[in-house]
């Protein structure tokens, strides 16, 4: 019981940058090869157990004064298109959900940032039970490397359980990793990160100016609308979230890609479409319409096909980029907590 709890408070070593995991190894008396064999391995998606190219009494040494990501796969699940869901215990025993696609373009892993979420969507199963707590940088860089060890991965979309934004600083950690040459070396460009409007930290990540992708979460033009769908919409309301947008695209440079889930009578109509239209033109962005799955808890119906297309007509005719995001994964129940969440539902 002793060790346990001097083992939670030990430094987290897969969560450190390069340039922070140096020192402690020095500090512990090793030289920097020794950081760089730990960051590799860890971007392999290995533990300091599964780690041979380190000796038996430093893989100890480092059990006892530091600790790591430790993910136990304990379901997965295939869809006929290709998609691969992975279920992740944690050593705490939460479980958190890893989902991974197949496009034309590549291969994309969606991977969650937090355990539960508390943004309350009205949607979304993920927030259901709500927020236990954030994942670790390891953790996250661990669901990236556990999936590339098997298939390579190109792309990073952070869209899986969990608000990115409503854990900053572990999220900046994950993203500088993950792109360190020394380890998985995934191109900014290649990365997503999906918010429901954050935005005091849109504006802090605009600062950093990663030529990342920003997605965020829009789903309603207005905020009678939006307030109906996200609770978040009553602390940032739409015209407060499209300047945080516009300022992001200004200092960025990077086109922001607006997602908005279809709900059937809710905000499908075409009055939505024309104030989503006015809300966006003249910006550097995307729109994509996705129709809600169903989750039988929230009892959101998805727009028929007949909407969908009509709606997106409008944007179309409007001069706004916009597509309809393609299904992968829906016979595997692969969206937003939805494996998570029935898995719990069945403990
Ligand atoms: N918290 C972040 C990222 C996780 S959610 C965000 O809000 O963007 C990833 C995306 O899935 C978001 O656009 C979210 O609104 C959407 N989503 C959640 N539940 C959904 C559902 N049942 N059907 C369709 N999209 C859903």
């Amino acid at each position: 019981m002793m060790t346990e709890t001097v083992k939670s408070e030990n430094l987290d070593i897969s969560s450190l940058l390069f340039d922070d995991l140096v020192p402690f190894m020095e500090q512990i008396g090793e030289p920097k090869y020794r950081a760089e064999q730990l960051f590799r391995g860890f971007s392999q998606g290995k533990t300091v157990e599964e780690m041979t190219d380190i000796g038996k009494g430093l893989r100890a040494k480092l059990a006892e004064r530091s600790r790591w990501a430790d993910l136990e796969q304990v379901r997965k699940l295939t869809d006929p298109d290709g998609t691969e869901k992975f279920l992740f215990r944690l050593p705490d025993s939460h479980v958190i959900e890893t989902v991974f696609m197949r496009y034309k373009h590549g291969n994309s892993v969606c991977i969650s940032s937090q355990v539960g979420c508390r943004m309350g969507c009205r949607f979304c199963a993920s927030t259901l039970l709500g927020k236990v707590r954030n994942l670790s940088a390891g953790e996250m860089l661990a669901q990236v490397a556990r999936v590339n060890a098997v298939n390579k991965v190109s792309n990073i979309v952070i869209m899986g359980v969990g608000e990115p934004l409503d854990n900053y600083e572990n999220l900046l950690l994950f993203l500088q990793n993950v792109n360190d040459p020394k380890g998985l070396n995934i191109g900014y460009r290649h990365i997503s990160v999906s918010t429901c409007g954050l935005v005091d930290r849109m504006e802090q990540l605009a600062q950093r100016r990663f030529p990342i992708t920003l997605s965020v979460s829009l789903h309603a033009p207005d905020d009678e609308t939006r307030n109906r769908l996200m609770p978040v919409n009553r602390k940032y309301p739409v015209a407060t979230l499209m300047q945080a947008c516009r300022d992001y695209i200004a200092v960025t440079g990077r086109r922001i890609s607006f997602e908005y889930t279809l709900v059937k009578e809710i905000n499908d109509t075409p009055r939505h479409a024309a104030l989503l239209a006015s809300l966006v033109r003249g910006m550097l962005c995307h729109v994509n319409l996705i129709p809600v799955n169903y989750v039988a808890e929230r009892g959101l119906e998805p727009s028929s096909s007949g909407t969908i297309e009509k709606f997106r007509r409008i944007l179309a005719e409007k001069g706004v980029n916009v597509t309809v995001r393609r299904r992968l994964g829906s016979e595997i129940n692969a969206s937003c907590g939805q494996l998570r969440h029935q898995y719990m539902k069945e403990q």
